[in-house]
């Protein structure tokens, strides 16, 4: 059956709903979340002749590309070429993206990101958005991340602007919650606004899924990651819940890569959000993970067994102690982004057991093991999740698959909803939300 019968007989849905009660609108393409990864997917429709309403759950746009640190990764950009960098190209970029991602990414959607990464920088460029004048490596073959001016704020701002000034309709507080599909082909969202009126809007043309990460989603971690049951995430607050993930499987999707995450073992108990390396470093040089009882109960577990190990700690927690020969090794200036938030002890041992509650003598026996000195430190530690890496399954035009491969009709996505693309990390995100938010928009305003 044609799109047109779909049009149609969907016409006839939203009379039925209106006679319940809930209002209905149309347009082209709808795109739910309005991160990076939907910010792009609807300009780019916009720009490709579509009308488009952006749903966003939250009272403001930008999700958690609001608080990331901005960087993109692209090969071939002007500024590599103004710092000497001539040597990196999208193949090698295509290389580092499978390295980091422990060879857990598909090869063919990783090669769409590298191949159409410094489009989507020159893009945003092109839409408003300005880059640092600079071009810094990170764990990459050659230096090929750019900061956005303003870092993540700056970029979900920018691109917000630039989808207001091109026309595209943003609905705050409207929270998709319901796939519309007939006959295989998705047909539009049911959605509730903040009073909890139902809405239904009829995509003439697609409907892009956009709504990031399951980070803030225990079910999830319970179903597809049992031993992360109780990470928390730096995500900001009521935003990766995971609604993409369950609005798709629920119509079909094939999800994939759903045990996948970066995870931040060595986490700050204490505040959100800023990711920091001292703590590592602190264990590394000589620091002691000890629990409740005072005891280390670390062995030499990498990243997510090392989560694991702490995770299953009461409270989730450990705490890790060091003295000041520890932290001359890796710099006093480690700590600042960590004193503040009460995470943080300096001073005797029993004044460590006293505010974390751990046992004191056996923390002094451990300490003298460890040979550690007065004046004593110790962090709260907490392993939370970064992103999560795994989600629907989509093809290199956006597509999302069903459970045969099969692409489901009317339905894309893009950004840190789907899977397959970042394997086991997550440093190339953002340019993936850029790269397969522009192809998802593309191909939505088409009707493909
Ligand atoms: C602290 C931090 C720093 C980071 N720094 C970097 C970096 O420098 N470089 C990099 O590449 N990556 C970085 N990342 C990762 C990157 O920021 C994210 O992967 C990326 O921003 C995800 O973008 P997105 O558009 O997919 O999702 P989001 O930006 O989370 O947007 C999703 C939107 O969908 C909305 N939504 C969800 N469900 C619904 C629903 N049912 N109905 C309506 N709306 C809904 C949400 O409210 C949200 O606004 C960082 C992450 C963190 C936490």
């Amino acid at each position: 059956m044609n799109r047109r019968l779909w049009a149609v007989m969907l016409s006839v849905i939203v009379v039925a709903f209106t006679a319940f009660g809930a209002c209905a609108a149309a347009t082209d393409v709808v795109v739910v979340g309005s991160g990076a990864a939907g910010l792009a997917a609807a300009l780019e429709a916009r720009q490709n002749g579509a009308e488009v309403i952006i749903l966003e759950k939250m009272p403001f746009t930008g999700g958690t590309t609001r608080v990331a640190g901005g960087g993109l990764c692209a090969a071939g950009v002007d500024l590599q070429l103004k710092y000497g960098i001539t040597e990196d190209s999208p193949e090698v970029h295509a290389a580092d993206m499978l390295k980091l991602g422990q060879y857990r990414n598909d090869p063919e959607l990783v090669r769409t990101v590298a191949y159409n990464a410094k489009h989507a920088v020159d893009w945003i460029r092109a839409n408003g958005l300005e880059l640092e004048d600079e071009v810094v490596s990170y764990m990459s073959t050659h230096p090929r991340i750019y900061w956005c001016k303003g870092r993540g704020f700056g970029l979900a701002e920018g691109l917000a602007k630039a989808c207001r000034e091109a026309g595209v309709t943003v609905e705050l507080e409207t929270r998709a919650v319901k796939l519309v599909k007939e006959d295989n082909a998705i047909v539009g969202v049911v959605a509730k606004k903040a009073n909890g009126d139902e809405v239904v809007y009829e995509a003439k043309k697609g409907v892009v899924l956009a709504t990031g990460g399951f980070g803030e989603n225990q079910d999830l971690f319970k179903e597809y990651a049992p031993e992360l049951t109780g990470i928390r995430t730096n995500n900001p607050q009521g935003v990766s819940t995971g609604d993409g993930v369950l609005m798709g499987r629920a119509i079909g999707a094939k999800l994939v890569d759903m045990e996948l995450g970066r995870i931040v073992p060595m986490g700050v108990a204490i505040g959100q959000g800023a990711w920091t390396s001292a703590p590592a470093g602190l264990l590394a040089e000589g620091g002691v993970m000890v629990n409740k009882k005072g005891q280390p109960f670390l062995k030499d577990e990498q990243d997510r067994d090392l989560a694991v190990a702490i995770l299953a700690q009461p409270d989730h927690t450990g705490y890790l102690v060091f003295d000041g020969a520890v932290l001359q090794k890796v710099g006093e200036g480690s700590l600042d982004r960590i004193k503040g938030g009460g995470a943080l002890v300096e001073g005797s041992l029993e004044a460590v057991a006293a505010k974390f509650g751990v046992d004191a003598g056996a923390l002094q026996g451990t300490a003298n093991k460890a040979d550690l000195k007065a004046p004593y430190y110790a962090i709260a530690i907490e392993p939370y999740i970064h992103s999560t890496t795994g989600g629907l399954a989509i093809n290199t035009l956006a597509q999302v698959l069903d459970e045969k491969d099969d692409v489901i009709p009317g339905l894309f996505a893009a950004g840190e909803v789907t899977g397959g693309i970042q394997g086991a990390d997550q440093k190339n995100a953002l340019i993936d939300c850029l790269v397969f938010g522009r192809i998802a928009g593309r191909n939505a305003a088409q009707g493909h």
